[in-house]
């Protein structure tokens, strides 16, 4: 049996600086994993358990797993990340074990263990198979039986929380729920901001306003940036301008319209 490995020591720490549109979010996690460790004689004299773990739930490429790495660089832990459907399909070995051993190693050092698509843990009405409902029973023991003063934290993310069944919710499983919205035209802004930090753009303090009015999830706002890069380098530009983002926008567009048509 394989165990899972942390995330690729060659990848840069993401970090609350990256992460745009979501302090309100960041500031409940900071609350929740920060607090418990810096006011930890404050929390035993009151007597309060902080959660187990916490369920990030809303709609794709809003920055659930981003939050879960910045985290993790926050609390200096390790960031150890488990697709479910991989677990499932078998591709570690035989599944519990997999996920026992995974549990082994995430509880020895101070870490985040990121469960992405849990809800494919339950599998649907129609097939909530054997591997499926085996995992359950060892995902629910291995949570359960984490030691009190352990410093593992675990972060839960799915973009379907109606497949999610509410045992999971229980005292010391997933007993926090945030919603990760899809970000509102100020966020964008924010995203983008940060985004492009790092780039050089032409002096037009109103592309990044005008951008933000496109209704676009951070993953999209990512494909744009990327895209608008792309155009500057085949245009043999260092410094981005406007129609370099209007271009990618354009490009971008063609494809989620082509990829629908082969979709359906
Ligand atoms: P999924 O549910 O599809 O797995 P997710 O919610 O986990 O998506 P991420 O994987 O964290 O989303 O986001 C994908 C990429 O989109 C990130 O690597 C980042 O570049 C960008 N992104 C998404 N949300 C934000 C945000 N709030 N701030 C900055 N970048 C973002």
């Amino acid at each position: 049996t394989r165990t899972i490995n942390s995330a690729a020591a060659l990848e840069s720490k993401v970090t609350w600086n990256d992460i745009g549109g979501l302090d309100g979010v960041i500031n409940e996690l900071h609350e929740c994993i920060v607090w418990p460790v810096t006011y930890r004689d404050k929390f035993v004299e009151l007597g309060i358990k902080p959660p187990r773990g916490i369920l990030l739930y809303g709609p794709p490429g809003t920055g659930k797993t981003m939050l879960a790495k910045a985290i993790a660089t926050e609390v200096s832990a390790n960031f150890i990340s488990v697709a479910i459907p991989d677990l499932i399909k078998g591709e570690f070995g035989e599944s519990e074990k997999a996920l026992a051993a995974t549990f082994e190693n995430a509880k020895r050092s101070p870490s985040i263990l990121f469960l992405d698509e849990i809800e494919a843990i339950f599998g649907t009405r129609e097939n909530s198979g054997e591997v499926g409902k085996k995992l359950i029973s060892q995902l629910f023991l291995e949570m359960d039986n984490i030691p009190e003063d352990s410093r593992l934290v675990i972060l839960a993310a799915t973009n379907a929380p109606d497949l999610i069944d509410a045992s999971i919710q229980r005292s010391g499983r997933l007993d926090k729920k945030i919603y990760i919205p899809l970000p509102s035209e100020s966020a964008r802004l924010d995203i983008l901001r940060r985004m492009v930090r790092h780039l050089s753009i032409e002096d037009d303090s109103d592309i990044l306003c005008d951008l933000a009015k496109h209704e676009l999830s951070g993953a999209e706002i990512k494909l744009l940036v990327r895209g608008a890069c792309y155009v500057a380098i085949r245009n043999n530009r260092e410094t981005l301008v406007r129609s370099d983002f209007e271009t990618a926008l354009q490009e971008n567009k063609r494809v989620s319209t082509s990829s629908s048509i082969f979709d359906s």
